[in-house]
């Protein structure tokens, strides 16, 4: 078998049944990214799904298109070939993929983007791992803070390298993702992700001194008054340390 990056394949049946069954998918438009040889996609419709599968490789896209013939013929598949980080996506319900590792983090961002009802999605143990991470630990960055902040999650379980042909160098883990409103309001969502991104970009640097090089894009009045009424444990901690309430008291000081 052909191992290009990326393409590490489910071969058990059971795990690939546990995994459709996490969701309730019958009628509904499940959007399945890199279908690989099928194995998940089937299983999908076999639940009466409705399935738009993206898949980046030509030539598995002309394995599918003959193995799925007739599901494509009565419309209850609809095969995308392209990079689903870009591909212009046809609107869907639920999100459900063994996905390729390499685009975890851009993709899981585009579909926060998009917005979904549920999605069960697996992904590299230790990228799961930083998504679930707590403040004030060492795992906690932006994936986390981000996704926590528009999502609940919960860890489904985990697989080891031997469920996939070939095995991976590492362990997998299957998580369940809701999209929701944040809990803490946000005044501006641009402001927010930019600031999110600033403060874990200087991680080892506390919250005050990054607000002070954000001079150039606020001004350095905004920065002061802002320096002024924050609370002053807040200023002199680290990112990983702050709550999510903490993130968007920021954030709103900074686009009020
Ligand atoms: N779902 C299949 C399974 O479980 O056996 C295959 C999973 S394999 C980990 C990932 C699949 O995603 C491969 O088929 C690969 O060609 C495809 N892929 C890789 N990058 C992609 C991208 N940017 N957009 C869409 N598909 C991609």
């Amino acid at each position: 078998m052909r191992a290009y990056r990326d393409q590490h394949f489910l071969t058990d049946p059971r795990i690939v049944a546990r995994i459709a069954d996490l969701l309730d998918i019958f009628g509904r438009i499940v959007l399945e990214i890199g279908p690989g040889e099928g194995i998940l996609t089937e299983a999908l419709l076999k639940r009466g799904a409705r399935v738009i599968s993206v898949e980046l490789d030509s030539i598995l896209i002309e394995r599918l298109e003959e193995r799925f013939a007739s599901e494509i013929a009565d419309g209850s598949l609809t095969l995308l070939r392209g990079d689903a980080v870009k591909v212009p996506l046809p609107p869907f319900e639920i999100v459900m993929a063994n996905l390729p590792y390499s685009i975890s983090s851009p993709i899981t961002f585009r579909l926060l983007d998009i917005g979904f009802e549920a999605a069960i999605l697996m992904y590299q143990k230790e990228f799961a791992d930083r998504m679930m991470a707590h403040p004030g630990t060492r795992d906690c960055g932006r994936l986390s803070i981000m996704l926590q902040t528009y999502a609940r999650a919960n860890r489904c379980f985990d697989l080891p390298p031997g469920a996939f042909s070939p095995p991976p160098a590492v362990k997998s883990t299957v998580m369940w993702i809701e999209p929701r409103e944040p809990l803490f309001p946000i005044h501006d969502r641009k402001i927010y992700e930019d600031l999110i991104r600033e403060l874990f970009t200087r991680r080892r640097k506390t919250v005050q001194s990054t607000l002070k090089a954000l001079a150039g894009r606020f001004g350095k009045e905004k920065i002061d008054s802002v320096i002024r009424d924050l609370n002053p444990e807040i200023l002199s901690s680290r990112p990983e340390a702050l709550y999510l309430e903490d993130f968007a008291t920021i954030s709103n000081e900074l686009s009020s």
